[in-house]
C-alpha cells in the first residue's frame, strides 16, 4: 500500500477525537491523514462511553455522520438520583430550557465515523503505531510510524495528538513546554455489559453506604452497570451472582426492587483519574481529547470533551487554511481549557458527592446526603446539575 509522504494535518489516533477531526477537516477540504496503532476490529469494539451531549450530537449531525444515530440513539430527558432510601428525578428540559442527552455507545460513534472515512476519505491507516513525533518548533513536523512491517515517515504542517492518555504525542513535547495537573481517585469502577433489558428508562445514580452504583444502558436489550470497588480490585473476585446481588443492594429502592438479570458479556475494572495538560498546544503540535485531559466517568464528560476540542480545532484550521487567519488556532488551547476545567469541576463534584471514600466518616456520608437533598429540593441546585450534565457551551 502506498502511504502519503506529506499532508497538512497528521492525526495520531482513531478514537472519537481523531476520527471526528478528520471528518470535519475533510468537509472543509483540508488534507489530513489518520494513523491508528490498533486494528479496526479492536477500535470498534472497545467499550467506553455512552452518553452524548446535545452539542456532540449537533456536531455529528453537522459532520453528516448522524444517520444511524438519529434512528437508533435514545434521547434521555433526565436522570434519577437514589439516596437515603429516596428517589429523585432531575428533569433536564424543564431545568435547562429544552436540553437533553442521547444514549448512543462510543463504539457506534466510532463505527459510523470509520465506515464513512474508509468510503469517502481522508486516508486512515490501522496497525500503524506512531513511535516518534518531531519538529514542534520548526516549519514542518515529522511523524515516524510503522505500517505493514516497514518504518515510514510522514511530514506535515501540524500534528494533532488524539492518541489518548497513554499516547506518544504528549510525551514528544519538549520538557517544560506543558504542565500536567492531576488527581488519582481512591476507588475504581467495576463495569459490566449484560444481555438484560435496562431496569429503568433513564440512568440511575445511586449513593449508598456500600458505595456508588450506576445503572445505564447501551440499548433496549443491553444494560451497562457499574459498582464502586477499591482500587486494584481483581474482576475475578466478582462472580456474576455477587455482582447482581450487590447491584440490587446499592440500587434498591425498596425490599422487592430487583434488576432483571442476564448473561454478562464483559467485565472490567476502571481506575479513575482526573488530569489536564496545559497548554494543549506547543508550536506545531496540538493535543485533543484524552491526550490532553481525562475525567472520572461519573459526569459522562470524556467523549463529549473530545468532540468539543476537535470542533474548536477544525474551525481553527478552516480559518488558517481558508482565509489565512491563525487567530483561532492561537486561541485553541485557551478556548478548550475553559470548558475542560468546567467539566473537571463537574466530574469531581459528581464523584465526591456519590462515592464513599476509604475511611469516610458518618459525617461525610451525611454531608453527601445533604448535597443530594439540596438538588432534590432546590430548583437552582437541580438546574446547576442539569446544565452541566447536558453540556456547557463551547466557549
Ligand atoms: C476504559 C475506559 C472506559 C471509559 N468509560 C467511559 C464512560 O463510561 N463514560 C464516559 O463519558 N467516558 C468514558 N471514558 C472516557 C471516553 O471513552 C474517552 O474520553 C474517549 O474515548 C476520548 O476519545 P479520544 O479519541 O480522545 O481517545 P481514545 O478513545 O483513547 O482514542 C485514542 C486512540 O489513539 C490510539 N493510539 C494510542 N497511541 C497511539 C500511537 N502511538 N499511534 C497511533 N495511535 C495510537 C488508540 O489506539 C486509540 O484508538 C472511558 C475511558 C476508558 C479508557
Amino acid at each position: 500500500m502506498t502511504c502519503p509522504r506529506h499532508t497538512r494535518v497528521a492525526i495520531v489516533g482513531a478514537g472519537p477525537a481523531g476520527l471526528l477531526l478528520a471528518r470535519l477537516l475533510h468537509l472543509s477540504g483540508i488534507e489530513c491523514v489518520v494513523l491508528e496503532s490498533r486494528d479496526r476490529a479492536y477500535v470498534e469494539r472497545r467499550q467506553r462511553a455512552g452518553i452524548l451531549e446535545q452539542g456532540t450530537v449537533d456536531t455529528l449531525r453537522a459532520a453528516e455522520v448522524a444517520g444511524r444515530l438519529d434512528r437508533e440513539a435514545v434521547p434521555h430527558d433526565g436522570i434519577e438520583l437514589r439516596f437515603d432510601g429516596r428517589r429523585h428525578r432531575v428533569d433536564f428540559p424543564t431545568l435547562t430550557g429544552g436540553r437533553r442527552v442521547w444514549v448512543y455507545a462510543q463504539t457506534e460513534v466510532v463505527k459510523d465515523l470509520i465506515a464513512l472515512q474508509l468510503k469517502e476519505g481522508p486516508p486512515l491507516y490501522f496497525d500503524a503505531p506512531v513511535h516518534a513525533v518531531a519538529g514542534a518548533d520548526t516549519d514542518r513536523c515529522t511523524v515516524h510510524y510503522t505500517h505493514e512491517g516497514q518504518d515510514r515517515t510522514l511530514t506535515c504542517d501540524y500534528v494533532v495528538g488524539c492518541d489518548g492518555h497513554h499516547g506518544v504525542v504528549r510525551r514528544a513535547l519538549p520538557a517544560g513546554a506543558t504542565r500536567v495537573h492531576e488527581r488519582t481517585w481512591p476507588y475504581s469502577w467495576l463495569g459490566i455489559l449484560a444481555d438484560a433489558p435496562p431496569v429503568y428508562e433513564e440512568l440511575i445514580y445511586a449513593h449508598s453506604e456500600r458505595g456508588f452504583a450506576l445503572a445505564s444502558m447501551r440499548s433496549a436489550r443491553v444494560s451497562r452497570l457499574y459498582l464502586q470497588v477499591p482500587n486494584g480490585e481483581d474482576p475475578a473476585a466478582w462472580p456474576d451472582g455477587r455482582i447482581w446481588d450487590e447491584l440490587d443492594r446499592r440500587l434498591g429502592a425498596g425490599p422487592r426492587w430487583r434488576l432483571e438479570r442476564g448473561p454478562i458479556s464483559a467485565k472490567s475494572v476502571l481506575p479513575m483519574r482526573s488530569s489536564v495538560t496545559e497548554p494543549m498546544r506547543h508550536g506545531r503540535i496540538l493535543l485533543a481529547g484524552d491526550a490532553a485531559h481525562i475525567v472520572p466517568p461519573a459526569g459522562a464528560k470524556g467523549l463529549n470533551l473530545a468532540a468539543g476540542d476537535v470542533t474548536v480545532l477544525a474551525t481553527a484550521f478552516a480559518g488558517l487554511y481558508g482565509s489565512g487567519s491563525g487567530e483561532l488556532l492561537e486561541a485553541y488551547s485557551d478556548t478548550c481549557l475553559r470548558r475542560v476545567w468546567q467539566a473537571e469541576r463537574f466530574s469531581a463534584f459528581m464523584t465526591t458527592t456519590l462515592h464513599t471514600a476509604p475511611g469516610a466518616s458518618s459525617f461525610d456520608a451525611r454531608l453527601q446526603v445533604a448535597q443530594l437533598d439540596r438538588i432534590a429540593t432546590s430548583p437552582h441546585a437541580a438546574a446547576e446539575l442539569a446544565h452541566n450534565y447536558t453540556g456547557l457551551a463551547l466557549s
